[in-house]
């Protein structure tokens, strides 16, 4: 057993009871308010030689100063778990079962949470040996994705100096004890779009005197179906689903407005752009033809998740050093759910890990839904995954 085996084997139980404690008490995006004072009190208790300080309301920011000489410039690398949970109703039977109606940790970012702190107690142990500094991130807000913008809107910390960042995520379709990564594009970007087709209401009898949204807005569905299949490169990767559409009254009755909304995904930011452009000239088509009018408003949300390749080297190295080889798996595809993770790996290289959370043998779950669970074994996953990546970024063996 190595010493970081043995360090975050001594603190385990501890952490799977903030793990549980979370578990009970989820609250949602950028009002974790009890999370966040519950965690920067045991941070407090647990940090003798570091700096705690609030981002945002409910965000977390600590610095750990290693001891060791540096040489040359100030070597920084951060660590980032999220904290809120989902407006969905547990139906899991557990005895740390949600105690709050209508939310749940349904993503795991309680286990991310309980993991990150159990990281700041490990890697604490290790200062002497660290020539540089640890930053740790415990950030609000990802499911809404608003929390890592006030990491990066806060004029005390300099994105700058940091060399790289890492971030974990559960796998509900991977074993616990095993991790998996990859290099290059892992998750999407996902953007909002929203659409309204505003026409002439009338009598259904008299189309003439009226001019019809509903039958501009199935004109434009269909017209947008073409953009990925038409004018993305097949090799390259994006989606766009129009999950909302609404409009009319009645059967004879011409409607005035339809209301359309959809989601965009790429793994590329100029792949996302030519789409958002061509929605909006395909819109600007369609309205022309059919006399109607057409607005669009596209909300950006995450970037493209990229993992960088010298991150991605680091993590590697660590991780097969203490999950063993046989542990760390490389997915072949990316997918195209989001992440604002992405914000930071746009300013820093960075790397994203997904940790086993599947009881081995039992069957995969899937986030978001009201029976997501994760196996106890994936806090101490977590822990070490952190850690790992860290030590060995500044090339501390483990
Ligand atoms: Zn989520
Ligand atoms: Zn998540």
């Amino acid at each position: 057993m190595s010493v970081l085996q043995e360090l975050t084997a001594g603190i385990e139980n501890q952490m799977r009871e903030v793990w549980r404690h979370l578990h009970r008490n989820p609250e949602l995006s950028m009002k974790e308010y009890h999370t966040a004072d519950y965690i920067e009190e045991l941070l407090r208790e647990s940090v003798t030689d570091g700096r705690i300080k609030r981002v945002g309301k409910t965000g977390i920011w600590v610095e750990l100063a290693g001891k060791a000489p540096a040489a040359g410039t100030e070597t920084i690398f951060a660590l980032r778990g999220d904290m809120d949970a989902l407006p969905i109703q547990e139906e899991n039977d557990l005895p740390y079962k949600s105690a709050v109606p209508g939310v749940m940790h349904a993503c795991g970012h309680d286990v991310h949470t309980a993991a990150l702190l159990g990281a700041v107690k490990v890697l604490q142990h290790y200062l002497d040996r660290i020539p540089g500094k640890l930053w740790f991130f415990f950030q609000p807000g990802e499911e809404t994705l608003s929390g890592a913008l006030t990491f990066l809107e806060d004029p005390d910390i300099d994105f700058g100096k940091l060399s790289g960042i890492a971030g974990v995520h559960v796998a509900g379709d991977l074993d616990a004890g095993k991790v998996r990564l990859k290099e290059g594009p892992v998750l999407a970007s996902a953007d909002l779009i929203k659409i309204r087709v505003t026409g002439q209401d009338g009598h259904a009898a008299y189309p003439h005197n009226t001019r019809d949204p509903i039958v501009a807005a199935a004109h434009l569905i269909v017209e947008l179906q073409t953009l990925v299949s038409r004018e993305v490169n097949p090799l390259d990767s994006a989606v766009l689903s129009l999950g909302l559409i609404r409009g009319g009254t009645k059967d004879n009755i011409i409607a005035r407005d339809v209301y359309i909304e959809g989601t965009l995904r790429t793994l590329d930011k100029e792949v996302r752009t030519s789409l958002q452009d061509s929605i909006r000239r395909v819109s600007r088509g369609v309205a022309l033809a059919l006399r109607v009018s057409i607005d669009v408003e596209i909300e950006n949300g995450a970037l493209p998740l990229i993992n960088d390749s010298g991150m991605v080297k680091i993590a590697v190295n660590g991780l097969e050093k203490t999950f063993g080889a046989g542990n760390v798996v490389f997915a072949k595809y990316p997918r195209m759910g989001g992440e604002d993770f992405s914000y930071f790996t746009d300013k820093v290289p960075g790397v994203f890990i997904f940790i086993g959370a599947k009881t081995q043998g039992g069957k995969s779950v899937i986030g978001h839904t009201v029976e997501f669970y994760t196996d106890p074994q994936s806090v101490k996953s977590g822990i070490l995954a952190f850690c790992s990546f860290a030590l060995e970024a500044f090339g501390i063996d483990p």
